[in-house]
């Protein structure tokens, strides 16, 4: 691993200027469970890291009735999987963070974190200098991509590895973000980047940005959640596929309702146009199965993806019928 001045900073403004300033050699570092392996592979050679842990205030879960649910950007997931207030108004995201890695990587992983972690594609992971790296080819698209995207590809096509974006984008999640001196408010569904603008970012954060707060409305009182994440081991392992729903229904029709996919797209992807289809939806066999044959309508797979489509379509049914 390089070396590299290890920085503790007191406030976010002296970790944004840091940060700022050095755009391509600062780094910042916050559990530290994605950062650490990506330097000691020299995916990253960052000269300086900046530690958030040592910025105070930013770990904390603040429920208010009526407004909805704060989360600092450093707290953990396991933090997030055992508050008793998550548990009981959104139970979904507990899943989510429960079904995060390992339980050691859940006490140091943060919820920034995970959202900003970088992709797994195995060729950027290793020493292949791909696109995404700066190099000139995709070494997924005519290589081994079964893991890759369905859609939204090209001329990258990771998938998105955060479970939580996926639950976060169908509650409707907002980010707040530190940089320039002041605060922006970022609706999280506008976060991430699509390899077509940009195939070497993954979110819009820009030099010097910090994430410094989630935040999740209110739920209705009726509001049903749930997460599936398909995952080749029982533990340990990122998503296949996932798909997370917030529904509202009257009988055993859906009244309103939000499904998100992980594993399909290069962003936690949600199709507004799909998600316009929900209200009407009796919960029951048939129109479900006609719902979700118009998930993923413009799916293009790779050589070895196209398990896929079918996939995510029989999990998004099981979950619909769960509901
Ligand atoms: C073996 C293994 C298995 C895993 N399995 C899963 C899984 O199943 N599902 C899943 O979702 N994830 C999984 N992960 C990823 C893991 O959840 C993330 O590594 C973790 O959440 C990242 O949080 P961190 O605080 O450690 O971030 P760090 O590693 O410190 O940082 C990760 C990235 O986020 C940036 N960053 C951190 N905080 C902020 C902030 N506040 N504002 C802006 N940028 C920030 C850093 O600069 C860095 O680029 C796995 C990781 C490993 C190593
Ligand atoms: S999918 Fe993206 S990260 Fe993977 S090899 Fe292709 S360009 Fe690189």
């Amino acid at each position: 691993m390089k070396n590299f001045n290890y920085i503790q900073p007191k406030s976010l403004k002296e970790a944004s200027d840091i940060l700022k300033k050095k755009p391509h050699e600062a780094m910042l570092y916050a559990g530290g469970t994605d950062a650490l392996g990506l330097m000691k592979q020299d995916i990253i050679k960052p000269e300086e890291v900046v530690n958030l842990k040592s910025v105070p205030g930013l770990n904390y879960i603040s429920y208010t009735n009526g407004k909805g649910l704060r989360i600092g950007a450093l707290t953990e997931l396991a933090e997030i999987a055992e508050n008793p207030v998550i548990s009981e108004k959104y139970p979904i995201l507990r899943h989510a963070a429960l079904a995060v890695a390992s339980p050691q990587l859940r006490n140091l992983g943060t919820i920034a974190g995970n959202l900003c972690q970088r992709p797994r594609c195995w060729y950027y992971r290793e020493e292949f200098n791909c696109l995404r790296k700066g190099g000139d080819m995709c070494y997924a698209f005519d290589g081994q991509n079964k893991y890759h995207c369905v859609i939204g590809g090209g001329p990258c096509f990771i998938v998105h590895p955060s479970d939580l974006a996926v639950v976060l984008l169908a509650l409707d999640a907002k980010l707040t973000v530190f940089g320039d001196r002041k605060t922006r408010t970022v609706q999280l569904k506008d976060f991430f980047v699509s390899p077509g603008d940009d195939y070497q970012h993954e979110n819009n954060l820009k030099a010097g940005e910090i994430i410094t707060e989630i935040q999740i409305p209110e739920l209705p009182q009726d509001a049903k959640s749930a997460f599936v994440k398909f995952r080749e081991r029982g533990v340990w392992d990122f998503a296949v596929v996932s798909v997370g729903a917030v529904i509202r229904k009257e009988g055993s029709k859906v009244i309103s309702g939000k499904l998100a996919f992980g594993g399909v797209a290069p962003i936690p992807w949600m199709d507004e146009s799909l998600n316009a289809k929900l209200p009407g939806v009796a919960l029951s066999e048939e129109p479900v199965a006609q719902l979700v044959s118009e998930i993923l309508k413009k799916a293009e797979p790779l050589s070895k993806n196209a398990y896929k489509v079918p996939l995510v379509r029989n999990l998004t049914k099981r979950l619909l019928l769960e509901l």
